[in-house]
């Protein structure tokens, strides 16, 4: 969703406090559906330098997915500190075509979605349990339990390619 930084574009060099929600859709990370309570909270302070706006704050966010040694729900607070500068640009660019890891906006209004997506699932643990000391039937297959852990940074490429798909659409 979009959060409006009119203020800080009138005022350059001065912090504005903010608090924006968001949703994050449900997302199928290594096979299991990892869901979101709405809303995700974004707080913090922006601020506008030259053509950077810079966005400092946490993020707030709780998860829902199966516990990966019982199968039981889970449930995964998430608290994310967050540093991002948006370079403010003229005309809507092609991610496609730009640099994936420049953050931009145009006019007076920043997405923040995507932000929210990437910052909370790549908080995700990357076994989710339903307690710290859950043992479920990792006690009976240690072995099995340990090689089904996914690359988090596959988990990462799947969520681009997917994001490229969308995109496609
Ligand atoms: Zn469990």
């Amino acid at each position: 969703m979009l959060l409006d930084v009119s203020r800080a574009l009138r005022a350059p060099g001065e912090h504005f406090p903010f608090t924006h929600y968001e949703r994050i859709a449900p997302q199928d990370i290594s096979g299991e559906e990892v869901t979101f309570d709405e809303p995700v909270v974004l707080e913090g302070r922006f601020s506008m330098s030259g053509d950077e706006l810079t966005l400092e704050g946490e993020l707030t966010a709780t998860a829902h997915s199966r516990c990966c040694n019982c199968l039981g729900p889970a449930e995964v607070a998430l608290k994310v500190p967050f540093h991002e500068v948006f370079t403010k640009v003229d005309y809507p660019v092609d991610d496609a075509e730009d640099d994936p890891d420049r953050l931009v906006f145009t006019g007076h209004k920043v997405e923040l979605g995507h932000l929210a997506l990437t910052l909370a699932v790549l908080e995700l643990p990357i076994r989710i349990l339903c307690k710290p000391d859950c043992e479920g039937y990792k006690a009976l297959a240690p072995s099995y339990a340990a090689a089904e852990r996914p690359n988090p940074f596959s988990v990462l490429q799947n969520l681009i390619t997917n994001d490229q798909n969308d995109q496609e659409v």
